[in-house]
């Protein structure tokens, strides 16, 4: 019998009230701030209020290097937050709340899928509570302030050629990418090129996901250099007087999202920066919280451990403090024979024939990608386990392929059928994680906050993506003297490449070596607190494709919403 779709089972599901949701979580009534039946914001109150509650162990869910497709992060992570509920452990899960782009562009939603799920996946997927509406109205504030004060004079003296920040829309726009302002009449503004972003690559996204508190989150805003005067000095938000408002418009959003799974298990949805310019990371407000009065806190890392969890490692838990206790690496048959090189899968296309024929050979070729990721972890100090998470199509000796490279790793691994069976089918996974959190934590970061800038992105590039070195262009390392002259040079760096590849060419499956990792730029995200290299072309504001996902979304006779996957 063939699946229902992942809406008719989100919408055949009994939830319950978020108020006891809560309760598991120890969080009182009087935190809980109802937007709606489903959802519920929950107080910063939450935080100094349970400071002595006892600490969950704290697990990262990260993968191999993915495939156009996804490889399940999202609805791993959802089934182990089930599979603690099943056990009767209280396990709370953190994830990122999906941009817009992706709903109705390609990918489809994000609360992940079958019977591992975040409830109602409507609510999830489409809006949920504004936050990223009130981060784009909060960055767009900051550009009109910033076009106005250059039309009023420009008393800081900022050099128009200079200006970063652009604007931003939740929406897949390719049209806006590039775009003339301020045209028309003397009233009508001064004419300056610029462009959109789409909002989850606001450096606002990336504040609200990394700010500790309401004050943090207020000196942040002020830190965001906007541009340069006409003496190569920063300017600031905070000079342009408009950090104040922008925190206003953002004092909601930086309360957590209170949701829960399709098992009735509580789920924080926080934040969604983007995973390349930025660190691909729910927040840290959602963790401070999730951290107390429950046994697990299990948070997913956006795209591969040499993106996200490294991120996660060295700019989320360098910002909070926090020391993580295991990583979950989920591995699926596919991607690994994808990562054999001898395959080709791209977005928005059925899987190729041969890809799906059992071939356990293949495994074990892309298996270089799995073991580069495992050493990823474990440089990291933190105990790795590896989640393989079954698709229908999975051949038992590709699935015993992937046990036995783990055996030879050292690293403990289950098989977690969650997709199909809910939080039983991720039992064996819990028990594994379990354990894994049972052992003390080793945690160290890959560089000191006074490493130089491109010594960072070196070691980074060497030890993480296994290249033989950094190419840096000319303007690059201009511009790192000039973020270390603006006092940066302490700040942790995000690398943007490609997701694809542990190189910086997407085209190059596995574990590649006999390779540099060239450098083009480097952008400053002074309010967010790291600095961003950009290596290859990295898409802000991605387009639709041909046929998007939006064409099939519709509200039926009965009101109800179809076509959202
Ligand atoms: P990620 O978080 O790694 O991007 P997701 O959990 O969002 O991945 O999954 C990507 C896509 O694959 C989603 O459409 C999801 O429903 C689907 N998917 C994930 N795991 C399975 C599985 N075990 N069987 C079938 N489909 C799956
Ligand atoms: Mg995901």
């Amino acid at each position: 019998m063939a699946m229902p779709s992942d809406l008719e089972i989100s919408r055949h599901t009994v939830l319950r009230s978020l108020d006891r949701v809560a309760t598991d979580l120890g969080i009182g009534d009087h935190l809980v701030e109802p937007y709606g039946r489903n959802v519920a914001k929950i107080s910063l109150d939450a935080i100094p209020e349970r400071d002595h509650a006892t600490r969950a162990k704290y697990v990262v869910v990260t993968s191999i290097t993915p495939t156009p497709l996804g490889e399940g992060k999202t609805t791993t992570t959802v089934g182990l937050g089930q599979a603690f509920h099943y056990l009767d452990k209280r396990a709370v899960i953190a994830i990122r709340q999906p941009s817009l782009g992706p709903t109705f562009g390609i990918k489809g939603g994000a609360a992940g899928g079958g019977y591992a799920q975040v409830a109602p996946m409507e609510s999830l997927n489409l809006h949920l509570t504004g936050d990223i509406h009130a981060v784009t109205s909060a960055h767009n504030l900051l550009a009109a302030m910033l076009d106005n004060h250059l039309h009023k004079g420009n008393a800081l003296g900022i050099d128009p050629q200079s200006i970063t920040w652009r604007r931003v829309l939740d929406s897949n726009d390719r049209d806006l990418r590039q775009i003339v302002t301020g045209l028309g009449g003397r009233a009508d503004g001064i004419p300056r090129q610029s462009g959109f972003d789409i909002t989850a690559a606001s450096e606002v996204m990336a504040i609200l996901a990394l700010a500790t508190s309401l004050q943090d989150l207020r000196e942040r805003l002020g830190r965001i250099v906007v541009g340069y005067d006409y003496d190569g000095r920063p300017v600031t938000a905070e000079q342009l007087k408009a950090a104040g408002a922008m925190c206003v418009l953002l004092r909601e959003a930086l309360k957590p999202n209170l949701m829960q799974t399709l098992e009735q298990s509580p789920v924080l949805v926080h934040c969604g920066p983007f995973g390349n310019i930025a660190h691909g990371n729910s927040s840290i407000v959602a963790d401070r919280i999730g951290i107390r009065g429950s046994d697990y806190l299990i948070t997913e890392a956006g795209f591969g451990a040499d993106m996200g969890a490294e991120r996660f490692f060295n700019i989320k838990c360098r910002t909070s403090g926090m020391v993580p206790d295991a990583a979950v690496i989920v591995v699926t048959v596919r991607a690994l024979k994808a990562h054999s090189g001898r395959h080709h899968v791209a977005a928005g296309r059925p899987l190729p024939e041969e890809l799906l024929a059992e071939n356990p050979d293949d495994v074990l070729a892309g298996a270089a990608n799995l073991r580069k990721q495992i050493e990823n972890i474990r440089m990291h100090g933190v105990t790795p386990v590896v989640a393989i998470n079954a698709f229908p199509g999975d051949h038992a000796s590709e699935r015993q392929a992937i046990v036995d490279v783990a055996a030879d790793e050292g690293v403990p691994v289950a098989t977690s059928t969650h997709f199909t069976e809910g939080g039983k089918g991720s039992v064996e996974l819990a028990e594994a994680v379990e354990e894994a959190c049972a052992t003390s934590s080793d945690f160290r970061f890959l560089y000191g906050d006074n490493l130089p800038l491109a010594d960072k992105i070196e070691r980074i590039a060497r030890q993480v993506y296994g290249a033989d070195g950094v190419d840096i262009s000319p303007t690059a390392a201009r511009q790192l003297s000039t973020y270390v002259s603006c006092g940066f040079g302490t700040l942790p760096v995000c690398i943007a490449k490609t997701h694809l590849s542990l190189s910086a060419d997407p085209a190059r499956k596995g574990a590649p070596t006999g390779w540099r990792l060239p450098v083009r730029e480097v952008r400053a995200s002074a309010g967010a607190g790291f600095i961003y290299a950009i290596c290859g072309e990295m898409r802000t504001m991605p387009g639709l494709s041909s046929s998007p996902a939006a064409e099939q979304i519709d509200i039926d006779s009965a009101g109800q919403i179809v076509g959202l996957s």
